[in-house]
């Protein structure tokens, strides 16, 4: 009861916004409870009445109890408004706040979480967790409403009411436990069910390259085998719940044959006439579903708890650390660099980066250049604080990284990587994302820039194509064109530009360098280069191997002075 107040506690933050409907609905809902008690006691005396022959009192009553339920209507309506509302903006509220903290999460914790862990989290648990209101508001009532039928029985027959309280506590003792065994199976089945959701994910995404690879075999035996898993995950909770059922069950249909056979005794002995004993039966079959309604109330409060767990899970930051950043805000960058004795490694007992020093001056264009896997990326990674490193320092303007708030890094930065993200959405709409208020002609001066704005005009919709699911209908080279005029319309000052590994054809090779020469002088850009061919002209080559520079210099001085180097742009231009 402790985890479930505290979850309320937890709810109510979401919900509170909704505080007078939910006064409204405490109060229908307390109507409802006690008009549902009145019902079942006022027919008890109708229905002695009735055997009395005291016709002129039932008509009455039987009037009150129409009136009463006409009533009992119109504030159940009133139940199910309140609720509803409250779901749907607690629901929202919810998963509103659970994204600002998946976004704030770290990207290692990103990296070592399938993406099913926050689907899962985003829409079923937080679904659950509002549907609290319907739950108490429904089995709660229920429950507190058969109370009523309790009433009944005991202003009927005292040693019956005591036979069906002591019918309940054994059905409810074994629903109880029933409710706990289920919810252990449960919270396995959801750990496995985020996983095959991530896995379909995956799927869905790499449909084109499954299909290229001509993999659909392999990965529906892999689908298969992850189903085979989840089902079997599944087929463990619903034994639980078949194994109870049948015991709760037989326990029932045991206490229903012998209330009548003590019915039956009854009449023998006069106490009872038939219509009172039949009368009674029925309400008998109705506590049935107090004891349905409270194994719904605790299966609900069980399940509300684990989703308020799964969720406070990411809040609380244990599992799922967030981003940390600083509290200096620079309001202009420049655009200088220090990578001071940096050391970084994705996991701690393998470093990527080894000691690593270099500076940047601003409005410079430098090149980084080595095998693949030397650490490139990595550096740029670091840059925009994507991850924290080891030990050193990174530096941006003279101030430490670490002291910087998220704006002075995140909004002075961009990456445009080999294969950036593009949404489904227009190219004008792609590009307010970075400036809501971004004016027509600021837009064709970024694309004008990007090389992209003859190609946009040679569109039927011009700026209002839309370009498909992560702008599938673009052209590789077309998406990192965009990806530059959006960066140029964000305003960033710094340009960390990941070249494509794929062979781009010459034509869209030299428009993207055009693109970048165009930027040159007025923004600092780094480039990962994977041509030699295009960083001829860079201010600055950094030649990097297994996480260290081995050479630095101009594309001249290199080739004087590096082996490698030479040895790396004469295989290219023999190519
Ligand atoms: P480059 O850009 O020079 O090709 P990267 O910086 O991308 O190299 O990668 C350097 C090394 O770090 C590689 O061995 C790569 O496997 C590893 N690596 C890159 N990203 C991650 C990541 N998110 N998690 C774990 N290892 C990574």
């Amino acid at each position: 009861m402790n985890e479930f107040r505290k979850n309320l506690v937890f709810t109510w933050r979401y919900s509170k916004k909704q505080k007078s409907r939910i006064i409204a609905f405490v109060f229908c809902s307390f109507l409802h409870i006690v008009i549902s008690v009145i019902v079942p006691i006022i027919s008890a005396k109708i229905i002695i009445n009735f055997t009395s022959n005291q016709l002129n009192q039932v008509l009455w009553m039987g009037l009150v109890l129409f009136i009463i339920e006409l009533f009992r209507n119109l504030i159940n309506y009133l139940c199910n408004y309140f609720s509803q509302v409250i779901y749907r903006e607690t629901f929202t509220d919810l998963q509103l706040n659970l994204g600002k903290e998946i976004l704030s999460l770290t990207n290692s914790c990103l990296d070592h979480n399938s993406s099913g862990v926050f689907i899962q989290r985003l829409t079923n648990d937080t679904s659950k967790i509002s549907d609290i209101f319907n739950l108490l508001s429904f089995n709660l009532i229920d429950v507190l409403t058969d109370i009523g039928i309790f009433g009944a029985i005991f202003i009927i027959n005292r040693f019956l009411f005591f036979y069906v309280i002591v019918m309940v506590i054994i059905i409810g003792i074994i629903e109880k436990r029933r409710v706990s065994i289920r919810t252990e199976k449960d919270k396995e089945f959801r750990r496995e069910n985020e996983k095959v959701s991530g896995f379909v994910g995956e799927l869905v995404r790499g449909v084109r390259d499954i299909k290229m690879l001509s993999a659909e075999e392999s990965f529906l035996r892999n689908l298969n085998e992850r189903l085979l898993g989840l089902n079997a995950k599944r087929y463990e909770m619903s034994k639980v719940q078949r194994s109870y059922y049948f015991i709760s069950g037989s326990l029932r249909d045991f206490f229903d044959f012998s209330m009548i056979c003590i019915l039956v005794y009854f009449i023998s002995q006069q106490k009872f006439t038939i219509a009172l004993a039949l009368v009674i039966y029925n309400y008998m079959r109705g506590i049935t579903y107090i004891v349905n309604s409270y194994s719904y109330l605790l299966e609900g409060i069980k399940d509300f708890n684990l989703s308020c767990n799964r969720i406070f899970e990411i809040i609380d930051g244990k599992d799922f650390p967030k981003e940390k950043f600083g509290k200096t805000h620079l309001d202009s960058v420049e655009g200088n660099f220090e990578f001071s004795r940096v050391s970084f490694g994705y996991s701690s007992d393998d470093l990527i980066l080894k000691d690593l020093s270099f500076k940047i001056k601003a409005n410079s264009t430098v090149a980084f250049v080595g095998k693949s896997g030397a650490g490139k990326s990595t550096i740029f990674n670091l840059l925009c604080k994507m991850y924290e490193v080891n030990s050193g320092n990174i530096f941006i303007d003279g101030e430490n990284i670490l002291s910087l708030d998220r704006e002075s890094i995140r909004d002075n930065i961009t990456i445009i990587s080999q294969n950036p993200y593009i949404f489904n959405l227009s190219i004008r709409d792609n590009l307010r994302l970075v400036k809501e208020d971004v004016t027509d002609e600021e837009m064709i001066d970024a694309c004008q820039v990007a090389c992209l704005d003859e190609f946009i005009n040679s569109l039927p919709e011009k700026y209002d194509t839309i370009v498909g699911e992560g702008g599938i209908s673009l052209s590789g080279g077309q998406r990192q064109r965009l990806a530059i005029a959006r960066a140029l319309i964000q305003k960033t000052e710094i340009i960390l530009f990941d070249e494509a590994t794929s062979a781009l054809d010459n034509e869209t090779q030299t428009q993207i360098q055009k693109a970048i020469d165009n930027m040159k002088e007025s923004y600092t850009i780094l480039i990962i280069a994977h041509r030699l061919s295009t960083i001829i002209n860079c201010d600055r080559i950094l030649y990097l191997e297994d996480g260290k520079i081995v050479a630095e210099g101009t594309h001249k001085e290199l080739l004087e002075k590096s082996l490698e180097y030479r040895k790396l742009y004469q295989a290219e231009i023999e190519k």
